[in-house]
């Protein structure tokens, strides 16, 4: 039998409509990365409950704008449990705009 990825199946509990639905219009925060505050730590992938922010593979000397977490916003759902984990403040949460 084939397997069939869920985004964040292991991560969700079983049920949690979230986790084979994109987000829809209803999202009303998104967050923001300054990346020059983020250390690519992971620690907002690791709290994210959609699965939805992946961490980038960058070198060492990059500069400091460099981007070392991207989201994905088709998933994210805008609760900003990264933006109250990530030790540097470096995500923001911010209204959607209409
Ligand atoms: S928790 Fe903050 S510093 Fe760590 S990877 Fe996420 S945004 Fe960057
Ligand atoms: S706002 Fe919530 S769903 Fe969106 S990336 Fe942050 S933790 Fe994930």
């Amino acid at each position: 039998m084939a397997k069939v990825y869920i985004r964040g199946a292991g991560i969700h509990n079983s049920g949690t409509i979230a986790l084979v639905n994109k987000t829809g219009t209803w999202k009303i925060m998104e967050p923001v990365i300054d990346n020059p505050k983020c250390i690519g730590c992971k620690i907002c992938s690791q709290f994210c409950p959609d699965d939805c922010i992946e961490r980038l593979v960058v070198e060492k000397d990059a500069p400091p704008e460099t981007p070392r977490i991207v989201i994905d916003m088709e998933y994210c759902k805008g609760c900003g449990i990264c933006a109250h984990e990530c030790p540097t403040q470096a995500i923001t949460m911010v209204q959607v705009e209409a």
